[in-house]
């Protein structure tokens, strides 16, 4: 279709912003025309005027037009694809109550924008963090659009865990298929290639070293973010945007026959993951929608990584309820 696609991305002049514009001008998402609707605070419109011209400068032949503004029922009018990448960092002193509280009032305000003006088939990813429970309170707030429209971002995590799946084993990322990331994105999420393939071969059988998985594995795609702050001075933003377009293109396209991705999504109860938490799974996607891959068989120790996870989200969950937020 040329009917352009309208994209909003909040928190548009910030790191990720300055990556995934570009990215998305460029055909992220597919050769479909696109039109940007972007985010941000006040402050920050000058800043973003100045992304815009360089977004101009580029002369991207499918870029169709791009709004800035700092009103979202204005910037997500009749959008059909919302990035959800601004959020409060947290501050010195801050404590966890004032950032979920901070960010619950942006994500309440952009729920119910979404709820008033989006397109009908709009579709919501949530980048900025505490990701899961901003999809959760962005979802509540935007009760006309079905649930199953948002989600959070673990593709990140999940592209992590393929690089170093591909590093140990000495596999292309090409040849590794199945990969899941459970629960929360954060450090207790649960990367596991128990039920990996590479080149159609059980990824657990072909690394043989558990003490790998438990003692490397899980920590580093766990903890990578802080491993590239640590090493970079600024954080993955870079990395953080790519895969928010992979996340959204599949979405949108379909994952390919034989393969999944990780998304957080709402629980239907699906592995015993409480009903109504946003929690990462493996989803297969097709035509715009998304559906859990059934049947997997959980380990013991798979269990206790994911219940753990699944743990600090119903935790998140109860602080938001509290604050009213939810
Ligand atoms: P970034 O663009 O670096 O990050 C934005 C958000 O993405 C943060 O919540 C960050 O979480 C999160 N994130 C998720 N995954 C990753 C990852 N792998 N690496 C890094 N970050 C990740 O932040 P900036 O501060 O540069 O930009 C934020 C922008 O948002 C600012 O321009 C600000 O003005 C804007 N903003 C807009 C709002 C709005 O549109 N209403 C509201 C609040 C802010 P974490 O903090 O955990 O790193």
């Amino acid at each position: 279709s040329t009917t352009p696609l309208k994209v909003a991305v909040t928190g548009a002049a910030g790191q990720i912003g300055y990556s995934l514009l570009f990215r998305l001008a460029s055909g992220a998402l597919g050769d479909r025309p696109i039109q940007l609707q972007l985010l941000e605070i006040e402050p920050a419109l000058k800043a973003l005027e100045g992304v815009v011209m360089e977004l101009d400068d580029c002369a991207f032949p499918l870029l169709a037009g791009v709004e800035i503004g700092a009103d979202p029922t204005k910037i997500f009018d009749g959008v059909n694809l919302a990035l959800l990448v601004g959020a409060r960092p947290r501050g010195p002193g801050m404590e966890r109550g004032d950032l979920l509280s901070a960010n619950g009032a942006i994500f309440t305000a952009q729920g119910k924008a979404l709820n008033e003006v989006a397109a009908d088939d709009v579709r919501v990813g949530v980048t900025g963090n505490p990701a899961n429970t901003n999809a959760l309170i962005a979802m509540t707030n935007a009760p006309d659009i079905p649930q199953n429209r948002f989600s959070a971002l673990t593709r990140l995590d999940h592209n992590r865990a393929l690089s170093q799946l591909a590093a140990k084993t000495g596999a292309s990322v090409n040849d590794i298929t199945r990969m899941t990331i459970w629960g929360n994105h954060s450090a207790t999420q649960y990367p596991d290639l128990f039920h990996a393939e590479i080149a159609g071969r059980n990824a657990a059988e072909v690394v043989n070293d558990q003490a790998w998985v438990e003692d490397y594995f899980i920590p580093t795609v766990a903890k990578r973010g802080a491993a590239i702050i640590d090493a970079r001075g600024a954080s993955s933003a870079a990395s953080a945007a790519s895969a928010t377009c992979n996340a959204a293109r599949d979405w949108l396209n379909g994952t390919p026959e034989g393969d999944w991705v990780s998304m957080a999504v709402v629980s239907d109860g699906s592995y015993g993951v409480p009903e109504g938490l946003i929690s990462s799974f493996p989803v297969t996607t097709k035509d715009g929608d998304w559906s859990i891959v059934q049947g997997l068989e959980i380990s013991e120790f798979s269990r206790g990584r994911i219940d753990a996870s699944v743990a600090e989200l119903a935790d998140e969950k109860a602080a938001v309820t509290e604050l009213g937020l939810i």
